[in-house]
Order: structure tokens, then sequence, then C-alpha cells
């Protein structure tokens, strides 16, 4: 594949992701801009990523720190508008890099990175806009906080400053995700949340019928992860 026909892909895959959400929020009654696409660029190179840039996608996702180090700030140096969200687990001791890069975390789960994120921002006086990640399908193997832990797991945050703004799953594969989607929307609207961070490639357009304020998408505008 030649370098123009790249660039021409990503922005024809972008029109389409776009395209795709605008009829969701439409079908929702929904306004087309109270859904931020997050461009899921994790295991693509800079050279993946720049077509996308220069299509005019701005805000990108990442799931680790120390990758997101090392393709970050060079493509930031050439565009100063990006906005980066961190969509991974984080251990608690890289809470600092963290919070130095990142603009959004998507993956606040328990106290003790509540309390290692809000050490870090008062530290470094910068404060990335907070999703706590609710383990929606109570499955053994994935992040998130269980929904009973929830309740005290945000207070502790609130009382440490942190800003939390909404809340993030990722539901059970292989089977519909709209119950899902439905319950932490109805989790947020309980617990006076407004932002809703749900809805990847295979599922973004329910996920945006059901109230998705941010969806996470990377096949569907990059291609396999290989
Ligand atoms: C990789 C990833 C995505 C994007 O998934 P696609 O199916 O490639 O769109 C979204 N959210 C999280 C948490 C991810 O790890």
């Amino acid at each position: 594949m030649t370098i123009h026909e790249r660039a021409d892909d990503a922005a024809v895959r972008l029109a389409a992701v776009r395209a795709a959400m605008a009829k969701a929020a439409a079908l929702a009654r929904r306004p087309a801009e109270a859904v931020t696409l997050i461009a899921v660029s994790k295991t693509h190179g800079a050279e993946a990523i720049r077509p996308l840039i220069d299509a005019g996608q701005r805000v990108f996702g990442e799931n680790r720190v120390q990758e997101a180090e090392a393709k970050w700030p060079a493509l930031r140096e050439e565009n100063a508008d990006l906005a980066l969200h961190l969509i991974g687990q984080l251990q608690s001791n890289k809470a600092d890099a963290a919070v130095a890069l990142f603009d959004a975390i998507h993956s606040v789960d328990r106290n003790s990175l509540v309390a290692a994120l809000a050490r870090a921002m008062d530290k470094q006086g910068r404060r990335p806009d907070c999703f706590v990640q609710v383990n929606i399908g109570a499955e053994d193997q994935k992040g998130g906080c269980a929904l009973g832990d929830l309740p005290a797991l945000l207070v502790e945050a609130r009382a440490v400053d942190l800003p939390v703004r909404g809340l993030m799953c990722v539901p059970p594969a292989d089977v519909e995700p709209a119950p899902y989607f439905a319950l932490l929307a109805k989790i947020a609207r309980d617990n006076g949340l407004s932002a809703l961070s749900m809805g990847m490639s295979g599922d973004y357009e329910t996920a945006i019928m059901i109230g998705a304020t941010h969806v996470r998408v990377g096949t569907a505008l990059f291609g396999g992860r290989g």
C-alpha cells in the first residue's frame, strides 16, 4: 500500500464512522456533537496515526502508558490541539506518568488508584477528566470496579477532588451489549454523572442510541491490529 492509499483509506474510514455515529445520534434524537469519537490507536505507529490526524481526527485513545509515552510527544509537537485518553488498566505506580500525558483517564477502578491519581494531580496542578470503569458483566478476568463497590469508590473520589465525569464499561464479549449499556447509563444517572464511555467498533452505534458520550473505536478506523 502506498502512503497515498493509506491516507485515502484513513479518511474514508473516518468519514464512514462519523456518518454512522451521526445516524445513530439522530435516531436517538441526540445532537451529533454530544458524542466524542476516541480513535483507539493502540499498537499502531505514527505512520498509521498521521493520516487520521490529517483527516481531522483530534481525540485519540491508548491503553498503555509506556506505549503512549513513546508515540505521542512527537505527534503532539506536530499538532498542538490533540487530546489523548487512557482507556486501559492503570497501575498506581504509573499514575504520575498518566496524569502528565493524558487529558482523560477512563480506567479508574479502585481506592488505591484514586489516591495515587489525586496525589499526582495535586503535585502537577493538572486534572485530567476521570471515568470510573465498572465491571458491568461481573467478569473475573475484566478490570473495573464491582457494581457493589461503586458508591464507596465515588465517595472516595469526591473526597480527594478527583474530577469524575462519568462511567466507562466494556461489556462481555459475544452477547448482546445493549442491556449492559442501559445498565451503565442508569447507574450513571443514579449517581449524577453525565458522561458515558461505552461502545467499540462492533457496537458503538448501539451505545450511542443508549446515551454514550464517548465511543472508543479502534479497528473500524485503523483496520486490524495484526
Ligand atoms: C482496544 C480497545 C477499544 C477499541 O476496540 P475496537 O474493537 O478495536 O474498536 C475500546 N476500548 C478498550 C478498553 C480497548 O482496549
